[in-house]
């Protein structure tokens, strides 16, 4: 199974994609994890991606591309959620050219849908954990006790200047991905309103039946 999971920055991609790997067997790639890794490890990717990222900017098409080709072809493109890719029409139309040249096979794509207001509430009470990425929310999805707080951070670009950049970064570059995957009928709109194990229930019900095949 192929599937993208889109939306805004705060919609639950993350925590999603993480629940949806581990239930079909999924490979579960995303950008931003591997430009913060790369930023982590100051390599070339990194040293190119971190002004980008820390301004709440997209990181340049050629670079996310070539990031997500060396990951794709890792996996040989099979079995996949891709979290944060693709985010622009020119990063999704060279994922189809991309697929297109590999095996057959169908992309679902899912809509995560939550309004700007909650997203700002939602990001600004987020929190990583340095050492292994965990992400929780200190409202809605509290980190376990034995957690120190000293270890929970807070991204750079979850700071209220950056939200406030990313929203309109994404409705002027990546909400326009949701008319180019509809109208080639693969999109599945899914509320990511409410509980964790809610919001999954709605996303797995979408991937029941085979999308349209490219
Ligand atoms: P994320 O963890 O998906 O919110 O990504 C964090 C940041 O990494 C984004 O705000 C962008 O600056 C950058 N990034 C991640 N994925 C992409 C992408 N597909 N296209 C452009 N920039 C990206």
């Amino acid at each position: 199974m192929r599937v993208v999971l889109f939306g805004p920055p705060g919609a639950g991609k993350g925590t999603q994609a993480k629940k949806i790997a581990a239930a079909y067997k999924l490979n579960h790639l995303s950008t931003g994890d591997m430009f913060r890794s790369a930023i982590k490890h100051d390599n070339e990717v990194g040293r190119e991606a971190k002004s980008y990222i820390e301004k709440g900017r997209l990181v340049p098409d050629t670079l996310v591309c070539e990031v997500a080709r060396e990951a794709l072809d890792e996996i040989e493109a099979e079995q996949f959620v891709l979290d944060g890719f693709p985010r622009t029409i020119p990063q999704s139309e060279w994922l189809d050219d991309y697929l297109g040249s590999k095996r057959g096979g169908s992309l679902h794509v899912v809509n995560m849908i939550v309004d700007d207001d909650i997203i700002v509430r939602r990001l600004s009470q987020r929190r990583m954990h340095r050492e292994t990425g965990a992400i929780y929310n200190l409202a809605l999805n509290p980190p376990p006790a034995d957690v120190r707080p000293e270890d929970l951070i807070q991204r750079v670009d979850d700071r209220p200047e950056s939200i406030r950049r990313r929203l309109v970064v994404y409705h002027e570059q990546t909400a326009p991905l949701e008319d180019y995957y509809r109208k080639s009928g693969r999109l599945a709109d899914v509320d990511a309103l409410g509980p964790i194990e809610d919001v999954f229930a709605r996303i797995a019900s979408t991937l029941v039946e085979p999308a349209s095949v490219q």
